[in-house]
């Protein structure tokens, strides 16, 4: 099993094992990441990766996964954009006993009743 050296924000560089790293491509943009715990401080260290190195990684006997940006992100949006005072509102609401059955109940947007 080949050796891989990578660099931890913490620790400086660090030697493991291709087992103890995994690659991450995006799928919808091509976009490469590897991760790894790290030996010493037992942190994890995510770092984009440009396409060579992952081709060498996962030549190297790295394990690849494949991802893909979440459905929600081409959902379609509607209504105005939540303000503070909306989060504030929502705050407010979930101290209530009854928020869930007014919530169940339609009681309209929240701030607005
Ligand atoms: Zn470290």
């Amino acid at each position: 099993m080949a050796t891989v050296r990578a660099s931890c924000p913490t620790c400086g560089d660090v030697e493991m094992t291709t087992r103890e790293v995994q690659v991450q491509v995006c799928t919808a943009t091509e976009q490469g990441t590897y991760s790894f715990v790290c030996p010493r401080c037992h942190l994890i260290v995510n770092k984009p990766a440009e396409r060579r190195v992952v081709d060498l990684l996962v030549a190297a006997g790295v394990r690849q996964v494949n991802w893909d940006l979440p459905a929600e992100l081409s959902e379609p949006k509607v209504g105005p954009p939540i303000t503070y005072d909306d989060l504030l509102a929502f705050h407010f609401e979930l101290e209530s006993d009854d928020w869930l059955d007014n919530v169940i109940a339609g009681g309209g947007p929240i701030g607005s009743r």
